[in-house]
């Protein structure tokens, strides 16, 4: 199996950054992203036709170390940003692989495992840039790992009873194009939208398009109070989730409930995003908590992640870098420790993206 020189964990600026600067320096590389393509978090975060701006933190007198992917000076919509570094990746011939997501890390002998949705691969060296916005899982009984979490094509629901979980403006979003790609094919398939609470929450604007869709023949069921419970195989082994609508307590400690089950692949859970922490506790990675007085961003108890001046974790070979460490991060230099700013920008990825590979090449001596 290839060992690689380097395995970078997300394709956003910063991980994008990381993969052609291997290119460049002839170190081994391969780029895993959970989406469809490079700059999905981008793609998943910014409203449309948001513009890009290619913004620094006031006190960093350092430019752009990797012009190629500097957002340009007159600010463009994101769309074109994207389609830009899409296009640069291919023409670059970087070694990307999409719709991979990263479960975790092992050591080998002289380097290391990373457990993927798409098998194991080893690396001498791990770079985790997957940024802030980790989508939260849906914790029930069983494995819900095929439940998508972002809407990557609404065609794919054609045709099919589809559940959305949650209960807020994303899934509501999610809920409109998918009614949309309906309402264009004539299909009348209902979408069932279900959220734990009792009462759905969307902004004004979100409502107006949505009760829109509805007017024009939008099938949604509501379910209020609904509560995703098992993930489970069936008799003809498709995956399906189990989410329990209603339920009510007999006498005796019997409860009595009904419940719907969906295929996997036609449920999305938009159920909102969580900081990477869970991650970095999950691979062994140190993290420490702020005590009074020691931190100036982070609040008293925020657990900041220890890296060294190279952005190495306390995991030998495994590095972090760009939104995943941002606002700040502590920073252990000639034996003492501190907080660092670290702003969550484009800026700040690439040029963590520089200083990391700058490193990682010296070590290799490449
Ligand atoms: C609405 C909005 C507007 C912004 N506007 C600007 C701006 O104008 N200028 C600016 O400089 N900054 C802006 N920012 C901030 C900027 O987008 C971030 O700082 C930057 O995207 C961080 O880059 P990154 O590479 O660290 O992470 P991300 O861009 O978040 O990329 C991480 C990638 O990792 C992937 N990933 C996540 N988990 C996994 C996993 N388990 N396995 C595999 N892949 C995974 C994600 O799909 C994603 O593509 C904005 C942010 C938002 C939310």
């Amino acid at each position: 199996m290839t060992i690689y020189d380097v395995l970078i964990v997300g394709g956003g600026p910063g991980g994008v950054a990381a993969a052609y600067l291997c290119h460049k320096r002839g170190l081994s590389h391969i780029l895993i992203e959970s989406g469809k393509a490079v700059f999905q978090g981008i793609a998943n975060t910014y409203p449309e036709g948001k513009n890009v701006y290619p913004s620094k933190p006031k006190d960093n007198p350092e430019p752009f170390l990797v012009e190629e992917l500097r957002p340009p000076d007159k600010p463009v919509a994101v769309e074109k940003y994207i389609q830009y570094v899409q296009h640069f990746v291919q023409h670059e011939g970087l070694n990307v692989q999409t719709e991979t997501q990263f479960e975790g890390i092992e050591d080998g002998r002289d380097f290391l495992k990373v457990a993927t949705s798409r098998g194991v691969y080893q690396a001498r060296k791990v770079l985790l840039a997957f940024g802030s916005n980790i989508p939260r899982e849906l914790s029930v009984y069983g494995d819900a790992k095929m439940v998508a979490k972002t809407l990557d094509d609404p065609k794919k629901y054609l045709g099919v009873r589809t559940l959305v979980i949650g209960g807020g403006n994303s899934a509501a979003d999610v809920i409109i194009s998918i009614l949309k790609e309906k309402r264009n094919a004539c299909d009348k398939e209902p979408i069932y939208w279900a959220h734990v609470a009792e009462t759905f929450d969307v902004n004004k604007e979100t409502a107006q398009r949505l009760g829109e869709e509805i007017l024009l023949g939008g099938n949604i069921r509501l379910m209020p109070g609904a509560t995703p419970r098992i993930g489970e195989v069936d008799d003809e082994g498709v995956d399906r989730l189990v989410i329990r609508v209603s339920e009510d307590k007999l006498p005796g400690g019997i409860e009595r409930y009904n419940a719907m089950s969906f295929p996997m692949k036609n449920v999305i859970a938009c159920i909102g995003s969580q900081g990477p922490l869970s991650i970095f506790d999950s691979i062994g990675v140190q993290t420490i908590a702020c005590a009074e007085g020691v931190c100036q961003v982070a609040k008293e108890g925020d657990r900041l992640l220890l890296l060294t001046a190279d952005f190495e974790s306390t995991r030998k070979g495994v590095y972090v870098i760009g939104g995943a460490i941002s606002p700040s991060y502590m920073r252990i230099s000639k034996g003492a420790i501190q907080e660092e700013k670290h702003p969550n920008l484009i800026y700040t990825a690439i040029n963590d993206a520089h200083h990391v590979i700058d490193a990682i090449a010296g070590k290799l001596q490449k």
